[in-house]
């Protein structure tokens, strides 16, 4: 596994590379634009390609966008609805001109419709984010979640189900968040239930399919539904379940993406970084 961070990208997209390679990264995360704010951001040419050149000189080898929180491509809401799907594609766009792997992006919630009716509207949200971004080589990974408010992807049935309704898509994905798998009832603090999850995935989904894993650890226990990061060895997971993830052999190659709070309080860090390559080099 290859170890990176979610890192800040504002002042200037190419600022983000450095952030990355400041901590440690292989691989690095970013937002396109605002979390928070609908418009798809597009690059101008120089500022992508500034971007491009800096990643080249530098030790990262997988660079994702994570979609704007907002997204819900489960939504009943027509006009909500159409500004994930746009925002959606936006990000396979930006993610282009950044000469990006993947996006990353969380599916939504049914907000109380049921799983089967959310499932119908994904599935057509994704099939037009493919067809709108043909013959791009970019993934598109859906993140499972800690199982909060009917949000669609808490197990590997879920994940499976829109994966298929999709047609299994070869572009389609997925991003497996540690703290939400643990929250969603998985446990991850020991090497058993590590291939227990990984066998589970496997037989509803295919190991191929998994694209990236987010690593946080959890402050809530396992099976709380509720999503709170903490850094790695500091939470609920602990230090031997990050010990089995990162040594796994059935995730060798992948990118290992933190989204913790950071020893400081300001998103991931050098420290967080170190503890895991410790643990994959057996020193911790
Ligand atoms: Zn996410
Ligand atoms: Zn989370």
């Amino acid at each position: 596994m290859y170890i990176g961070a979610h890192v800040n990208s504002s002042g200037g997209v190419w600022k983000a590379v450095g952030n990355g390679v400041d901590i440690g990264c292989e691989a690095i995360q970013i937002f396109a634009g605002s979390p928070r704010t609908w418009a798809p951001t597009v690059y101008k040419d120089k500022d992508a390609e500034r971007f491009r050149e800096a990643c080249e000189d530098s030790p990262i080898r997988f660079v994702v966008i994570h979609t704007i929180f907002l997204i819900n491509l489960a939504s009943a809401r027509e006009d909500f609805y159409e500004k994930s799907v746009t925002s959606l594609v936006g990000a396979v766009a930006a993610a282009e001109q950044l000469g990006a792997d993947a996006i990353v992006t969380h599916v939504g919630s049914h907000q109380g419709a049921g799983f089967a009716a959310g499932l119908e509207r994904v599935r057509a949200a994704l099939l037009r984010a493919l067809a709108e971004s043909e013959g791009s080589d970019v993934r598109l990974l859906l993140e499972n979640t800690a199982g909060a408010g009917g949000t669609m992807g808490v197990d590997f049935d879920e994940l499976g189900a829109l994966i298929a309704a999709a047609g299994a898509h070869p572009r389609l994905g997925l991003c497996l968040d540690t703290a939400h798998l643990f929250e969603a009832g998985f446990d991850l603090r020991t090497a058993t239930g590590l291939d227990e999850a990984l066998g589970r995935l496997d037989a509803a989904c295919g190991l191929d399919r998994l694209g990236m894993l987010h690593l946080n650890d959890s402050k809530t226990p396992i099976g709380s539904n509720r999503d709170r990061h903490e850094n790695i060895g500091e939470g609920e997971i602990g230090a031997e379940g990050f010990r089995a993830i990162v040594t796994s052999p059935a995730l060798a190659g992948l990118p290992g993406i933190l989204e913790v709070p950071g020893f400081d309080g300001e998103g991931p860090d050098a420290l967080n970084v170190q503890r895991l390559r410790d643990l994959a080099a057996g020193a911790a």
